[in-house]
């Protein structure tokens, strides 16, 4: 018994004696570790501030190297919001200063060109200075028209043309029918008159679809109402909805917008009206369909693009680049400076001044 206890307790003894030696062996190796782990960190790190000192040593070196990652994604994000915002006080100068030249319009232009804001306010000067075509000169069986002899400007109905057959293209749907084009002034009236009897001879409500004879877009030529009308011979109001809503989404791209738009009732004096577009053309259409602004408010916002200061830079979905700026009327005559050679139309605004755009080069 003394024996066996003898014997159990040296084996336990040396098995303790086992498990020390192996516990030490153990801290030592770790221990090894470590300091091999600490002195390769502190290897990487000395050389990382070396290449860091070389670096920033180097003179050629874009400073961008240095930024964050999020910081040089911003910095590349940059160009693209100067386009998009083209309010970037860093955009480019607005011409090159050395080669320009002087267009003098007068008082009377204020009422001309494409641009011109036509409502109660602003009544049309039926001065346009553009000849107008019979839009039956397009005639396609992509869409109908109410009648032979309405009358549009020939650019803008090219670009009518253009988009209807594009939907047609697309939906197979012929029923679209142009209502109305041109209007001189005793049709507006005949139309104002007849819906003012409709109401019973309550005005406000009458002036609410219909302009006043004089302020109504029709007298510029540059505006048109679609309608639908079935094959079976029936007629409907054009409602922009189902898919129409691609017309009255895509019409920028033709250079058209939605008038008188729900929203903007109180600015426009004149109730939503889907069928009712008018053409602007590029870029205008396109930069007001990228803001809610009704036009109103857009004529106002290119104010705070006048010639001596600021201008707006606007690349357009067909890359072409654009620089728009506001002159205001000088009285009789103002005088406008552009560079010289440069592509570019001036256009009144109908309210006291004029607006130009320039076709910049792509390497402007
Ligand atoms: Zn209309």
């Amino acid at each position: 018994m003394y024996n066996r206890y003898t014997q159990r307790t040296n084996a336990i003894a040396r098995k303790k004696r086992r498990r020390k030696r192996m516990i030490r062996r153990v801290v030592t190796t770790l221990t090894g570790l470590l300091l091999i782990a600490f002195i390769a960190a502190a290897v990487v790190w000395l050389i990382t501030a070396a290449v860091n000192k070389n670096r920033k040593d180097e003179p050629d070196n874009p400073p961008i190297a240095e930024q964050s990652g999020e910081t040089a994604q911003a910095e590349e994000q940059q160009p693209v919001t100067e386009e998009v915002t083209q309010t970037d006080p860093e955009a480019p100068p607005a011409s090159p200063p050395e080669e320009m030249q002087t267009v003098t319009v007068t008082e009377a232009d204020i009422g001309k060109g494409i641009l011109i804001l036509v409502n109660r306010q602003h009544p049309y000067s039926f001065t346009s200075d553009y000849e107008l075509i019979d839009l039956f000169t397009f005639k396609s069986s992509s869409y109908k028209f109410r009648d032979t002899g309405m009358m549009f400007a020939p650019f803008a109905g090219e670009k009518l043309n253009e988009m209807l057959v594009d939907f047609h293209n697309r939906t197979g749907n012929h029923i679209i029918n142009i209502i109305s084009a041109y209007r001189d002034i005793d049709t507006q009236q005949r139309i104002y008159d007849s819906k003012l009897k409709y109401y019973n001879g309550d005005v406000e409500t009458t002036e609410k679809w219909v302009a006043v004879p004089g302020s109504s877009e029709h007298h510029t030529g540059l505006a048109v109402d679609l309608g639908l009308y079935d094959d079976n011979g029936e007629s409907y109001d054009y409602d922009g909805k189902g898919e129409y809503a691609w017309i009255n989404e895509n019409c920028w791209k033709y250079g058209f917008i939605v008038r008188y738009d729900s929203a903007k009732t109180d600015l426009t004096g004149i109730a939503y009206e889907p069928w009712h577009f008018r053409y602007l053309g590029l870029p205008h259409a396109e930069i007001i369909a990228s803001t809610t602004y009704c036009y109103e408010e857009y004529i106002d916002y290119l104010k705070s693009f006048p010639q001596s200061g600021q201008h707006l830079f606007f690349t357009s979905y067909t890359g072409e680049r654009y620089e728009i700026f506001y002159v205001p009327s000088e009285g009789k005559e103002t005088k406008i400076e552009l560079p010289k050679d440069c592509e570019y139309f001036i256009s009144g605004n109908n309210v006291d001044g004029f607006i130009v755009t320039v076709t910049l080069n792509g390497d402007s």
